[in-house]
């Protein structure tokens, strides 16, 4: 049914974008997209260093341009020391969905020089997309090298994009 003579769109939707980093040192875990993964090193973090969920908290943050992550969940917060960044993005999709919006659909990219993510990204969507509240089909979760080049060729650290897309239904 139209609605404004037909002048507004049905669909308000927003886009978001993030990007984290974290450092690398040997002995820490790494968690990425909410998964554990076997590795000599780790990120150093106040909370789990979850660099790919930070990024997409961010992301989603931005698409209603509500500030960043470093906003809500301080370093300097005791509550997040250690914190599982699942619950970090769990509070995230709160903010979203009180303003009304739904998750479209997300796309992660890692720039990380080892392990090989490759196999972990079935188990990565598992994790995230029921957070998100879509399917794992509208989360898309792509891993990259940097060929040896830079911090990340060097593999001091690891690097994440996130793009969200979310929408409020008139
Ligand atoms: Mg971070």
């Amino acid at each position: 049914m139209e609605k404004n003579g037909g002048t507004e769109p049905h669909f308000d939707i927003r886009i978001g974008n993030g990007y984290d980093v974290h450092v690398l040192a040997e002995g820490l875990p790494l968690n990425i997209c909410g998964v554990r993964l076997e590795s000599p090193s780790g990120c150093v973090a106040h909370s789990d260093g979850d660099v790919a969920i930070h990024a997409l908290c961010d992301a989603l943050l931005g698409s209603l341009a509500l500030g960043d992550i470093g906003h809500y969940f301080p370093d300097t917060d005791d509550r997040w020391k250690g914190a599982d960044s699942k619950i970090l993005l769990g509070k995230t999709m709160e903010l979203i969905r009180e303003k009304g919006y739904r998750t479209g659909n997300v796309d992660i990219t890692i720039a990380l020089q080892a392990p090989k993510l490759a196999p972990h990204l079935n188990e990565m969507k598992k994790a995230l997309a029921p957070i998100l509240g879509v399917p794992e089909t509208s989360v898309s979760i792509k891993a990259t090298t940097s060929e040896g080049l830079g911090f990340v060729g060097r593999g001091e650290g690891v690097q994440a994009w996130a793009t969200v897309l979310i929408y409020k239904t008139r």
